[in-house]
């Protein structure tokens, strides 16, 4: 297949989030011709406010981390773990990892984030079109046909090549019914911004906290700016329908209230925007590509934010969508086979991060994983796949198997005093969730 060369663009982009910028920017960094359509107008809310170290590494390759630098974003080392009574704990850090080579990373403000790479897209040369939304798309031998509707109205355009990063809205996935629910994923998600949350003291203030309820839903505090906490917890479908129905403020409120370590965090916090829920089911793909098309961020795949990997994940496999697509161009050939090895990365690091998030939802995985005394080693394995490094190396590879090996093993032994609840009432999925080797 040649790639239509008279078309005004090289790549199509569909979405204006990380994927679909860092795919827009590293093509127009490459010489290609781009245009982005974007639904909405921007700047405006995201949820996805916590990114991991892994993200250091694209906005090198993105040319903005320097400017993302510059934002003043909260800078984020790490994590801490707690659970439902603050009885038990520990620390999450990336600089304890030595395959993490820039530990440091940021919580960040999606509305400021999402505009500052959407403007280094206008900048890098790629057309960018807000408030305007694709409705269709038609793969044909000599290119791809979009329906695009904007201020201006209806209109086609047309490009050699498309790149989904409608996010969770699937453009191309519903069309061709790619997309698969992961039915052990079934959570929903109720949170709103926060005043008046204490931080963590000194370098660790911009961390993460994640605090496991006594059930199987857990809370984020993710300090956004110097003044502003995200707070949302995360329910499985069970536990969430078993809340007493009332608005979503109640409902995230009684959350809180039952939460003994988040209460406490809590006693002094003002609400300083709506509460949003959202149902943040997960889901991969069965393809990632095909004849003109790749996918990308969660237009593909999302995975439950436990590890706020998404956005990490978006960025990666934007640049990953740009590197394939810049060679198929230039070889003239952008059939799926060309994007075997995109397709392959896509699946490996779905499958090596749902892993860990599926073994989340076990309270084994939960008694390992809170414990102050995991053996360091285990642990700081377990941290740099956490970190984004999900293709560490061999010898962590095999200290990750050892704990999923010790998690198992907790689940019939009792390998160490059980921290959190195990009954029926907690509302863990079923055992079948238990984590297996990502094939
Ligand atoms: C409750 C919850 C908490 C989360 N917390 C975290 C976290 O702490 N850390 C983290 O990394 N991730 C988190 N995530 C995940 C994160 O939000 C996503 O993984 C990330 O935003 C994916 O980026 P994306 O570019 O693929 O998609 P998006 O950021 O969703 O961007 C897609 C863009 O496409 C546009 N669009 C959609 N349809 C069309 C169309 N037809 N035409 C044109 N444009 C279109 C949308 O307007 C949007 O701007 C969380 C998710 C949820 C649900």
């Amino acid at each position: 297949m040649s790639p239509a060369s008279p078309l005004p663009h090289d790549v199509a982009v569909a979405g204006g989030g990380p994927a679909g910028c860092a795919a827009a920017i590293a093509l127009a960094r490459r010489g290609r011709r781009v245009a982005l359509y974007e639904r909405d107008a921007f700047p405006r809310f995201h949820i996805g406010e916590s990114l991991l170290a892994c993200a250091n590494g694209c906005f090198e390759e993105l040319g903005i981390a320097e400017l993302v630098r510059a934002q003043g974003f909260p800078e984020k080392w790490g994590a801490s773990l707690l659970t439902h009574d603050g009885a038990a704990g520990r620390p999450v850090d990336f600089s304890s990892s030595a395959e993490v080579p820039r530990p440091q990373t940021y919580q960040v403000c999606r509305g400021k984030f999402d505009q500052l790479l959407l403007d280094r897209a206008r900048a890098a040369g790629v057309e960018v079109f807000e408030r305007t939304r694709v409705e269709d798309c038609d793969f044909g031998a000599d290119g791809v046909t979009l329906r695009v509707a904007g201020a201006a109205g209806r209109r086609e355009v047309r490009a050699s090549a498309l790149v989904d990063a409608t996010g969770r809205a699937g453009l191309v996935a519903r069309k061709l019914d790619l997309r698969r629910d992961e039915p052990r994923l079934a959570n929903v998600a109720i949170y709103a911004h926060f005043a008046g949350v204490p931080r963590l003291p000194d370098n660790r203030s911009g961390d993460i906290r994640i605090v496991a309820r006594a059930d199987a839903g857990w809370f984020w505090l993710i300090p956004i700016d110097e003044r502003l906490t995200s707070v949302g917890v995360v329910l499985p479908t069970t536990l969430y329908q078993r809340l007493e129905r009332g608005d979503p403020e109640a409902m995230l409120a009684a959350a809180i209230a039952d939460t003994p370590a988040v209460a406490e965090l809590m006693a002094a916090a003002r609400r300083e925007w709506p509460v949003r829920v959202e149902k943040d089911f997960s889901y991969g793909a069965t393809r990632y590509a095909g004849d003109r098309w790749l996918l990308v961020g969660d237009a593909g795949a999302f995975l439950d934010p436990v590890f706020s990997s998404g956005v990490s994940i978006a960025l990666e496999s934007g640049l990953e969508a740009a590197r394939e697509l810049d060679r198929a161009l230039a070889a003239g050939d952008l059939s799926a086979a060309r994007f075997r090895r995109f397709e392959r990365v896509q699946r490996r690091r779905f499958a090596v991060f749902r892993r860990f998030v599926l073994a989340f939802y076990t309270p084994w995985f939960r008694d390992l994983f809170f414990q102050p005394a995991a053996p360091p080693r285990l642990f700081r394995a377990v941290v740099t796949v956490l970190a984004g490094h999900w293709r560490p190396s061999l010898s962590t590879r095999l200290l990750i198997e050892v704990f999923f090996l010790a998690v198992a093993l907790q689940r019939r032994l009792r390998l160490v005093e059980p921290l959190v609840r195990r009954d029926e009432a907690a509302g863990y999925p079923l055992p079948a969730a238990a984590p297996g080797r990502p094939r």
